[in-house]
């Protein structure tokens, strides 16, 4: 296992659209593995193969939340959240189906301490291969919906803050170019980012 480095806006390597993967290898099997640990370590709930510098399509996400028991609050997500085994793996992933519409303030690993409200389709369908390169197929909705369509955002070169007006993206970059980005955070201070 290697923690990967997360490349940050606006390097242009995120901008660019990510290939399908056309086998899984062993080799890809165990980028994917060092990803989720990548993941954890930064304490997001997902991550896609470009913001670490890969234009692969792949994504991993784990959006279950701990409680103070360290054990999963998994009351607080959707039974169709539930119902899908997390963390996720997702080679190749597509949505084949979107409905209703739903808002959330999501954040990014690739724009650490930047969060916004961004509208997402509230029900999905995906598809994709896991590890064994088998095909899964579900539908969800909930925060694991929002995380998976943050996730293949990524996977087209874009970013959260293209889904913003104008004004309020242009003042973020402005923020940026003139700040920077903070110090990685403590566990405290740290909030979900994708
Ligand atoms: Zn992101």
């Amino acid at each position: 296992m290697a923690l990967l480095e997360v490349l940050k806006f606006p390097d242009p390597r995120l901008r660019k659209v990510s290939q399908p993967v056309d086998k899984i290898t062993d080799e890809l099997v165990q980028f994917s593995n060092d990803m989720l640990e990548t993941m954890y370590d930064f304490k997001g709930i997902g991550l896609a193969a470009p913001q670490v510098g890969r234009l692969d399509r792949l994504l991993v996400i784990d959006t279950r939340q701990k409680g103070d028991d360290d054990r999963y609050k998994l009351d607080d997500m959707t039974e169709l959240e539930q119902k899908v085994e997390q963390p996720l793996i997702v080679f190749n992933p597509e949505i084949t189906f979107k409905e209703g519409k739903t808002t959330y303030d999501e954040g990014c690993l690739s724009i650490p301490s930047y969060y916004e409200t961004v509208e997402r389709f509230e029900l999905i369908e995906l598809e994709g291969l896991n590890q064994k390169g088998e095909k899964i197929k579900f539908k969800t909705d909930g925060l694991l919906s929002i995380c998976i369509q943050h996730e293949i955002d990524h996977l087209d070169g874009k970013l959260f803050i293209d889904r913003l007006s104008v004004i309020k993206s242009g003042r973020i970059k402005k923020q940026i170019k003139k700040h920077g980005y903070p110090e990685r955070k403590t566990e405290q201070e740290s909030e979900s980012e994708q």
